[in-house]
């Protein structure tokens, strides 16, 4: 079946007695046993709850397969992938990455026994150089953050699997009904289900996702053991959300591009990061990875005074930490998503200053471009 038809239909437990159309949440923290040796499926919420269950099923055939886990964020959901490796073990990430991982590898894993380290990994000779025979976990984002590179994960999958290293893909910025990061090869595929897959700025979860069955089991077995698993309330409202992702990301993309076009136009614009864009770097090789281009795309000004007062002066842009919303949103990651980062990894990565991120949403894409072109304008007057 087709994902649009797939994405409305929930795999519905046959054991459910009244045969609800919507997914009842099993809020109860305890399941009742009857005999000692054969303890229920479900006995506790922390191991297994019916409406996670559901959830964790829906999510694998989205991804094309294998096995699900849904925990309480998407920074949980990398952490228990961290968890997989042993301490020595070494992390190599590309050099562009969300703050949040940023933050958990370097300052978390690194003095805790697990280095981090990173390379341009768009450039094959680089990648191999930077894999030691420490390296444990590759990992890299569909889209990196913020400057939305793309790298060859196949290509780096192959490179993972000669070097013996596990490729995790963080494919927050491209849902599964446009990318599918298990047929290209990544080990596990970890969403951040607070963006697009909620997509109502409602809830925060995180999802892993992987065709191993050692991965899924032992991934299962640290979901139970550190007690980081979705909540049934939770559970509920992403089930609820995945039902429109298809149609919410088919409009925001739509949107995105024609905002990106135009800004990529625009005088007062440097850069526009965005895959959809033939003249982006990564565009040719966005094309083969993935079937759209997600809403998320990114401007440079020029200088960070620019970036911090387009931020401040638009109206249908919320400074906001997040994306995938139905509502448009921006930030300054300089100052918010990144803001973990040191100047010497700053400096070492060329992060930009400069840059502002857009988050595009559903609005008339119309009203998007009038109210940056509004802002741009007072720019420099
Ligand atoms: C937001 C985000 C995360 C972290 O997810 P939370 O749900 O906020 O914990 C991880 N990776 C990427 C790419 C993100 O955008």
């Amino acid at each position: 079946m087709n994902t649009a038809t797939v994405v409305v239909r929930l795999p519905v437990d046959p054991a459910e007695p009244h045969h609800p159309s919507a997914t009842p949440i099993y809020q109860t923290a305890t399941f009742k046993g009857q005999k000692l040796d054969d303890l229920a499926q479900f006995n506790y919420s922390r191991s297994a709850n019916p409406t996670r269950t559901l959830l964790e099923r829906h999510l694998a055939t989205l991804e094309g397969g294998g096995h699900a886990l849904a925990c309480a964020s998407g920074i949980t959901a990398i952490t228990l992938a961290t968890r997989l490796l042993r301490p020595g073990d070494e992390i190599l990430t590309h050099r562009d990455l969300y703050g949040g991982a940023y933050r958990l590898f370097a300052q978390v894993c690194t003095p805790r026994g697990l280095p981090w380290r990173w390379a341009d990994l768009r450039d094959p000779a680089q990648a191999a150089a930077a894999i030691t025979p420490q390296t444990k976990m590759i990992f890299v984002e569909s889209l990196s953050n913020p400057r939305l590179e793309v790298v060859d994960i196949q290509a780096l999958s192959r490179l993972a699997r000669e070097r013996g290293a596990l490729l995790v893909l963080d494919a927050t910025a491209l849902p599964p009904t446009i990318h599918r990061g298990l047929d290209l090869g990544a080990d596990i595929v970890i969403h951040s289900a607070t963006k697009y897959l909620g997509g109502h700025s409602d809830l925060t979860a995180g999802v892993l996702v992987t065709r191993r069955a050692d991965l899924a089991a032992e991934l299962a077995r640290l979901q139970n053991a550190e007690g980081v698993a979705l909540a049934p309330q939770d559970t509920f409202l992403l089930l609820r959300g995945l039902k429109t992702l298809k149609v919410r990301l088919d409009q925001q993309q739509r949107n995105a591009q024609a905002v990106a076009e135009h800004l990529a136009r625009h005088p007062g614009v440097t850069r526009v990061h965005f895959p959809g864009l033939p003249t982006d770097p990564g565009h040719a090789l966005h094309q083969r990875q993935a079937t759209g281009t997600g809403s998320l795309l990114s401007i440079r000004l020029g200088t960070p005074q620019r970036a911090r007062a387009l931020v401040e002066s638009l109206e249908l842009f919320p400074i906001t930490y997040s994306f995938g919303s139905v509502t448009s949103a921006c930030s300054w990651p300089a100052k918010m998503s990144h803001a973990p980062l040191t100047s010497e990894v700053r400096t070492a990565t060329e992060f930009p200053e400069d840059l502002v991120r857009l988050a595009i949403g559903l609005e008339d894409p119309a009203d998007l471009i009038a109210d940056l072109d509004n802002a741009l304008s007072r720019l420099d007057a």
